[in-house]
């Protein structure tokens, strides 16, 4: 079974996401939530899923990007963004500092925002901590694209979409971005669109 994923208008995903209590984290419903989460990010699919996605005001993400995701990312790619795979982990209650603010900006897509991606600088690296599905405390330091996704579905859970990060005339549909500017580097993507070169 699948959940459906909500889209941008809902106002679930504008809404501050409340804490679970320790009561709800081991809870039926919540290890099911849990579940269909990770089951629904995986046939989106998506590397990451916060609840108020699915329409649930709660303070927890879902976070997985697969070997396989990134088979269509050249080696230089790859290594631009600082991504490799992330084993599937929950986040619940989390918190987040920044520990390198560096921006970096890459496109962003977003599974509420449907077919379409724009440019978003997100802070290099970041900290999270926060209890499991098993109401454990975790912490754990992150950077390159899996720090992007923690502060992309962190946002979440505080109402947050990339849309209200973005530079918004690199707004893109998903199908233009593959036709246009595929294996473009984001300085030409920015100097095509007119906008001023980065200086960070
Ligand atoms: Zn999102």
């Amino acid at each position: 079974m699948l959940l459906k994923i909500v889209q941008t208008g809902e106002p679930v995903l504008r809404q501050q996401a409340r804490e679970l209590t320790p009561e709800e984290i081991s809870s039926p419903e919540v290890r099911s939530l849990i579940t269909l989460m990770r089951d629904t990010m995986r046939d989106a699919p998506g590397v990451g899923l916060a609840a108020p996605q699915v329409g649930v005001g709660l303070r927890l993400v879902v976070v997985e990007d697969r070997a396989e995701y990134q088979a269509a990312l050249s080696a230089e790619e790859l290594a631009a963004r600082e991504r490799k795979p992330v084993d599937f982990h929950v986040l619940i209650n989390p918190r987040l500092v920044v520990e390198d603010p560096t921006p970096v900006e890459f496109h962003e897509g977003c599974l509420s925002v449907s077919g379409y991606m724009a440019l978003v600088r997100r802070a290099r690296g970041v900290r999270v901590e926060a209890l499991n599905e098993h109401g454990a405390p975790v912490s754990l330091s992150a950077r390159g694209w899996y720090a992007r996704i923690l502060q992309h579905e962190l946002d979440h859970l505080d109402g947050t979409l990339y849309l209200d990060r973005m530079e918004t005339r690199s707004f893109t549909s998903a199908e233009n971005l593959r036709r246009h500017w595929a294996g473009k580097t984001v300085a030409q993507v920015r100097e095509a669109l007119g906008l001023p070169e980065r200086r960070e």
